[in-house]
C-alpha cells in the first residue's frame, strides 16, 4: 500500500527524506492518528482542529484543507475503504541546515499513509498496567512526534508483560504512555483535566460527552495515587484504545488496583459501540 509522501504517492520503499530534515533529527514536528470505522471518520474535526492547535503551538505553516480528501484516498489506495482503520498523519519542520532556531521559511515534510486496525473487540479486553514516573516534558499537549519518555516507558513496561503503563507526576496520575486514564471511585469518574501534563484525547472528549448524556457523573480532576485504594474500576481510552478496562495496576512488586470490568466502563463501551458504529 502507498505512502503520501509531500505532495505524491509512493510505495513505502520510494518514500525517503533528507537526513537534515528537522523531524529525524529533533523530533520537531507533530502527528495525529484519526479512526475509520467501517470507512468513515470518526470525530474527524476535533481531529483537524487538534492538528491545527499543534501546528500553531510550534509555529510550523501548513494548509490543513487538503487533508480530508487525501484521507480518504490513502484509505481506498491501502484498500481500505470500507474497513476499520486508521490514517496516520505526520508533519516536520522539513529539511534545514541543523541549528536549534527555527529555519524562517520552513518546508514542512508532510506523511500520510492508512492503515488497518482492529476495532470490533475493546470490550472484551483487560489490560495489565504498570505505573511509573512521568518524565516527560512540561509540553504534553502538543502531539509531538518527539515520543522519547513515552516510549522507553512503554518498553520497560511491555518487556516485563504489560499491555501500557500510566504516568505519575508529583504524586498524581497524569496519562498512560499512549492513552487518557479514568478512575473511579464512589460512582464518580475522575480524569485529568486539559492542561499542558496530558494530551487532550479525542476519546476523552467523547467520554465525557457520553457521561453528560448518560447522567454519569463526573470530574476532570487529577486522580492521586494515594488514593488507589479507593478506585472500584480504571480504564484506559484512545482513538485505538477505544475505552479498554483495566485488570491490574501495579507499581514495581505492589498491587494498587486489581478488579473486574466495573458497571460503569460497560455502559461507556456500549454507548461508545453505538456512537462510533451508528
Ligand atoms: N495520551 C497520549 C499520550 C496519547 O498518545 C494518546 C493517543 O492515542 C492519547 C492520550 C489519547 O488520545 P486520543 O483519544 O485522541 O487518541
Amino acid at each position: 500500500s502507498e505512502v503520501y509522501l509531500s505532495g505524491k504517492w509512493m510505495p513505502p520503499r520510494e518514500a525517503t527524506i533528507s537526513v537534515f530534515d528537522r523531524g529525524f533529527m529533533f523530533g520537531d514536528g507533530i502527528y495525529e492518528v484519526t479512526p475509520f470505522y467501517r470507512g468513515k471518520a470518526f470525530r474527524l474535526q476535533d481531529h483537524l482542529d487538534r492538528l491545527k492547535y499543534c501546528l500553531a503551538e510550534i509555529k510550523i505553516p501548513f494548509d490543513l484543507s487538503i487533508l480530508e480528501p487525501l484521507m480518504y484516498e490513502a484509505l481506498s489506495r491501502a484498500g481500505l475503504a470500507a474497513s476499520d482503520a486508521a490514517v496516520y498523519v505526520q508533519i516536520s519542520r522539513g529539511a534545514a541546515p541543523r541549528t536549534h532556531y527555527f529555519p524562517e521559511t520552513p518546508k514542512p515534510t508532510f506523511l500520510m499513509y492508512a492503515f488497518p486496525v482492529k476495532l470490533e473487540n475493546f470490550h472484551e479486553k483487560r489490560w495489565k498496567v504498570l505505573v511509573s514516573e512521568d518524565f516527560r516534558w512540561q509540553r504534553c499537549d502538543i502531539k509531538s512526534t518527539a515520543l522519547l519518555a513515552n516510549t522507553m516507558s512503554n518498553e520497560q513496561a511491555v518487556l516485563r508483560g504489560y499491555d501500557e503503563n500510566l504516568l505519575v507526576r508529583d504524586g498524581y496520575f497524569t496519562e498512560g504512555s499512549h492513552s487518557t486514564a479514568f478512575f473511579v471511585s464512589n460512582g464518580i469518574i475522575y480524569t485529568h483535566p486539559k492542561s499542558p501534563h496530558i494530551l487532550s484525547g479525542i476519546t476523552r472528549k467523547v467520554v465525557l460527552e457520553i457521561c453528560r448524556d448518560l447522567g454519569i457523573k463526573f470530574k476532570e480532576e487529577a486522580f492521586p495515587l494515594d488514593k488507589i485504594s479507593e478506585v472500584d474500576d480504571v480504564f484506559l481510552t484512545g482513538t485505538t484504545t477505544q475505552i479498554t478496562a483495566v485488570s491490574l495496576l501495579q507499581e514495581k512488586e505492589q498491587v494498587l488496583f486489581q478488579g473486574e470490568k466495573g458497571e460503569i466502563t460497560g455502559r461507556l463501551q456500549e454507548e461508545f459501540l453505538k456512537r462510533t458504529r451508528g
